[in-house]
C-alpha cells in the first residue's frame, strides 16, 4: 500500500505541497500570522463585510433570538424563519421566483447539478469551471463535454452534438462561471445565454465572484447584462463579497421544489445556523444599498490602482513554474504582503500564479505602496 508520507514528499519535491496558515485575529487587510504582520491581498472578502461592525451586531442579536444551532436538516425540523427570509431575499436579488440555500457554495453546486442531470443526460462545462462544478458533473454520472475557456463556437458545436445524441426526455445542461475564480476574467455571458437558449438546453451560471462586485446594486454579471431570465440556475455563494458563508441557487419554483426533493447536499446536511441565515439576509441588503455602492466604488478604485484594465477584483499574475511562483510569493511575504502562489490542481500545470485580490477594506495608500514595491513587475 502507498504510504501517505511518500505522497506528501512527492508533492514537496514538485513544489505542490500546501499548508495551512493560521490568522490569529479577524479576516481583514491587516492580518497577523504568527509573529508576522502582513497586508492581505488574498481574501475574497471583496467588500470587507466579514468584519463589518453593523453585521456583527446583527449576528449577535440574531443569536439572542434564534440560538446558535439549527438542530436538524431542513426537511426534518431545521427550517426556521430566517432560512425562508434569506431565500426570499436572494430570489428577489436575482429576480427569480424561488431560491434554495445550502451550507456552502460547493454544496449548492454539487447538489444542484446531481439533482438536475443523471446518466441519461449531458453536461457541457467551460474548461476553467470551479472544482465544485466539475465534481457535481462527475458525480451526476452524466456524459461530460468541456469547451475551451470562453470559447462560444466550441460550446455551440457541443450543443449541436448533444442535440444529435440526446434522446427525447434527456436534459442538456451548460455550466459556466460569470467571473472566473483564478483568472478574474468574464464569461461572454450574453453569447452563452443565446447559444444555450437557441439549442433548448438548460443553463447554470456560478456568480461566486461577481455578486457584490459587478452589476447594478452588486447583483452580478447577469443583472449587468440583463440576461437573468435566460439563466435557469443562478448559483453562487455568500462566502465571498457577502462576507459570511453558505451557497444558493435561484430558479423557477418547480426546479427549487425538485432540488428540495433531490439535492443530496441539501437533504442530508444540517441546516445552517438560523443566526447566520439572518445575518446573510442583512448582508445582502447592505450589498444592494447605497452604502454597498460606496463600498463598490472604493473596491473598484483599489482594483484599478493595481490594474486599470482589470474586470473583477481578481488579478492574476501568471508566473508558470511552481517554484518560481513560490519564490515571488515568499519575496512579497518578506516585504509584508500575503499573496499566495496558486498551483496545480487549482490551476492548470505550467500556469502557477499569484492571485491578487482587492477589497474595499484595503486602504488606498497600502494598495499604492504594494504596487510601488515593484515586485509584480514581471507581469
Ligand atoms: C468559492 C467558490 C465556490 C464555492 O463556494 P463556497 O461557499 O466557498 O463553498 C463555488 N464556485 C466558485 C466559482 C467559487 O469561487
Amino acid at each position: 500500500m502507498r504510504d501517505p508520507q511518500q505522497d506528501l514528499d512527492d508533492l514537496s519535491a514538485s513544489g505542490l505541497r500546501r499548508e495551512l496558515r493560521i490568522l490569529s485575529g479577524p479576516q481583514r487587510p491587516d492580518i497577523e500570522i504568527g509573529p508576522e504582520q502582513l497586508l492581505n491581498f488574498s481574501s475574497n472578502d471583496y467588500l470587507g463585510l466579514a468584519n463589518d461592525d453593523g453585521l456583527k451586531a446583527i449576528y449577535q442579536e440574531a443569536i439572542g433570538k434564534y440560538g446558535i444551532g439549527s438542530g436538524a436538516s431542513r426537511l426534518v425540523s431545521g427550517t426556521m424563519a430566517p432560512h425562508i427570509e434569506l431565500e426570499e431575499a436572494i430570489a428577489a436579488m436575482k429576480k427569480t421566483a424561488a431560491a434554495l440555500t445550502f451550507s456552502s457554495g460547493f454544496a449548492a453546486a454539487t447538489g444542484t447539478i446531481t439533482a438536475v442531470v443523471g446518466k441519461e443526460d449531458i453536461v457541457i462545462l467551460d474548461k476553467l469551471c470551479h472544482a465544485s462544478l466539475i465534481d457535481g458533473a462527475k458525480m451526476s454520472g452524466a456524459t461530460i463535454r468541456v469547451f475551451p475557456h470562453n470559447n462560444v463556437e466550441k460550446l455551440k458545436s457541443h450543443l449541436q452534438w448533444a442535440d444529435k445524441n440526446q434522446s427525447g426526455q434527456s436534459r442538456v445542461l451548460v455550466v459556466t462561471e460569470s467571473v472566473f475564480s483564478m483568472d478574474g476574467d468574464l464569461a461572454p455571458l450574453k453569447e452563452i445565454c443565446e447559444a444555450t437558449r437557441s439549442s433548448g438546453a438548460l443553463l447554470m451560471v456560478d456568480e461566486a465572484h461577481a455578486v457584490g462586485v459587478i452589476g447594478p446594486q452588486g447583483r452580478g454579471l447577469a443583472a449587468e447584462l440583463g440576461v437573468e431570465d435566460m439563466i435557469d440556475f443562478q448559483m453562487g455563494t455568500f462566502s465571498k463579497a457577502v462576507g459570511l458563508s453558505g451557497g444558493y441557487v435561484c430558479a423557477e419554483r418547480a426546479w427549487i421544489d425538485w432540488l428540495i426533493n433531490r439535492a443530496r447536499s441539501f437533504i442530508y446536511s444540517t441546516a445552517p445556523s438560523p443566526a447566520l441565515a439572518e445575518t446573510i439576509a442583512a448582508a445582502l441588503e447592505k450589498v444592494q444599498s447605497d452604502s454597498g455602492d460606496s463600498l463598490r466604488e472604493k473596491l473598484w478604485r483599489n482594483i484599478h490602482c493595481v490594474d486599470p484594465s482589470a474586470t473583477s477584483a481578481i488579478i492574476p499574475v501568471v508566473i508558470g513554474e511552481n517554484e518560481a511562483a513560490l519564490a515571488v510569493s515568499s519575496q512579497l511575504r518578506e516585504k509584508g504582503y500575503l499573496v499566495p502562489a496558486i498551483r496545480f490542481p487549482t490551476v492548470p500545470r505550467g500556469t502557477a500564479r499569484l492571485r491578487i485580490t482587492l477589497s474595499a477594506a484595503h486602504r488606498e495608500e497600502d494598495v499604492k505602496k504594494f504596487v510601488a514595491s515593484g515586485l509584480l513587475s514581471n507581469r
